[in-house]
């Protein structure tokens, strides 16, 4: 009420006289009206001039009134007293955040909803070659790498691209995307040349230490084939020998498959249009061929649908999994091979079998290299352990999913999926 007691005490000190001057010339409502109208006019003009303050951005003590408008001034400089020290927390804390953000070894920039670039790092600038005039523009249209064009189009950012630096071809970049708030996206490029480096030295090394084994293993398979043969071999010998060639035809399968592996991991991929029925056919056929069993493999073609591939490694892939579901299952059990649409337009390769079955805790490593869940079972069937890792690589340059279906004791279903981006249409 205090507030307001110079309001009330101006209403009554115009009131009182109005009224009396009222009653004396019997006009009440003409005083009163008079009245009114001073404190609309009054109110008014106060109500101007706060607005004119306000405007000028409320700079300036303008604390000279009294009563209620004191207040109103009053409480207005107090708002504006603590958004001034908001302002100077939040300028201080975007001063620490680009420090920091600076400080990143990676580089960091934020696009909005059409790619444009809204701001960058020194990272970025140093290695994406963009400017901090670049804000406002695409980054596609600086950035012009076609892979990451389509990545940047595609929307679906859940794997990450490598390319290289637009500044220096020499580097190599990991591109991943996060998007965030309304519209907003957060690109994040890692220099990894070294992980490559080192990756492609491994790989180096495999590959020159396969080779380096192939001509001394040809040299003992060799021996071991004229020693086997020789007449009058005393038993034991013979077996010593059987079991030497044993080893050396899985010698020969581990070097041909990290060859193959290795090729994998550094072959530009191929894009052919590829004839999977006839592939699929060619490839039960052979398989078939070598089972004592002979029509133990039932194919199933349900589409006549084409991949874009290369049809070498896609044969490899799905032989090792015809050939898993002939090695891990009884030979008067079948093995069913089909290929067909799913409703989400996949196109699936199917390999099921009826053998001993995956356990549940084997199946996330059975694609790992020299992985063998076979090893811990008394059953010995021989193998490299790297059928599945070559299976998985091949299925991955061809974006394809590895999906695994099995139950202990009563077999297993290998199902590749290719997206219709993959199928020639
Ligand atoms: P390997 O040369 O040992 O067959 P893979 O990489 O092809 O190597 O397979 C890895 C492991 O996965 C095998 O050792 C085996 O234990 C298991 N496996 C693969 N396919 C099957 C299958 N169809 N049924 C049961 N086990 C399987």
């Amino acid at each position: 009420m205090g507030r307001w007691s110079k309001e009330i005490s101006l209403l009554l000190f115009l009131l009182v006289p109005a009224l009396s001057l009222g009653a004396f010339f019997g006009h009440f409502s003409f005083f009163l009206l008079l009245v009114t109208s001073y404190l609309l006019i009054r109110q008014t003009l106060y109500v101007d001039e706060l607005e004119k303050w306000l405007s000028r951005g409320a700079y300036g003590d303008k604390n000279q009134h009294k009563g209620i408008w004191r207040d109103i001034y009053y409480h207005v400089l107090k708002i504006r007293k603590i958004d001034k020290k908001r302002k100077k927390k939040l300028t201080r804390m975007i001063d620490r955040f680009r420090t920091s953000t600076d400080a990143l070894p990676d580089a960091a920039v934020v696009l909005g909803s059409f790619g444009e670039i809204d701001w960058t790092n020194k990272a970025a600038r140093e290695v994406l070659g963009l400017k901090k005039s670049d804000k406002g523009y695409r980054i596609d249209n600086l950035v012009r790498n076609p892979l990451f064009i389509l990545f940047l189009k595609s929307n679906d950012y859940a794997q990450k691209i490598s390319i290289p630096s637009p500044v220096n071809e020499n580097m190599i970049l990991q591109i991943s995307i996060v998007p965030y708030g309304a519209n907003l996206r957060l690109l994040l490029a890692q220099d990894i040349t070294h992980l490559k480096n080192i990756e492609r030295m491994r790989t180096d090394f495999v590959v020159n230490v396969s080779h380096e084994l192939r001509t001394p293993l040809t040299v003992i398979k060799g021996y071991l084939e004229t020693l086997q043969g020789m007449e009058n071999l005393p038993p034991v010998y013979f077996r010593s020998f059987q079991n030497m060639s044993t080893q050396a035809l899985r010698m020969q399968a581990l070097i041909d498959d990290l060859l193959l592996l290795a090729r994998l991991e550094t072959k530009a991929k191929k894009s052919d249009c590829v004839n999977i029925t006839e592939l699929l056919k060619q490839i039960c056929r052979e398989s078939d061929l070598l089972e004592t069993n002979e029509r133990r493999v039932e194919l199933t073609l349900e589409t006549d649908v084409r991949l874009r591939g290369d049809e070498e490694e896609l044969r490899s892939g799905f032989t090792n999994l015809l050939v898993n579901a002939l090695k891990y299952s009884p030979a008067d059990k079948p093995v069913k091979v089909r290929w067909y649409k799913s409703e989400g337009s996949n196109a699936n390769l199917e390999v099921e079998d009826f053998g001993e079955g995956i356990s549940s805790t084997d199946i996330p490593r059975i694609t790992e290299r020299f992985y063998r869940a076979e090893v811990k079972r008394n059953r010995k069937i021989n193998g490299t352990g790297l059928g599945l890792a070559i299976v998985k690589h091949v299925l991955v340059r061809h974006e394809a999913k590895l999906e695994i279906e099995s139950q202990l004791g009563r077999g297993s279903r290998f199902r590749c999926v290719f997206p219709l981006s993959r199928q020639c249409l």
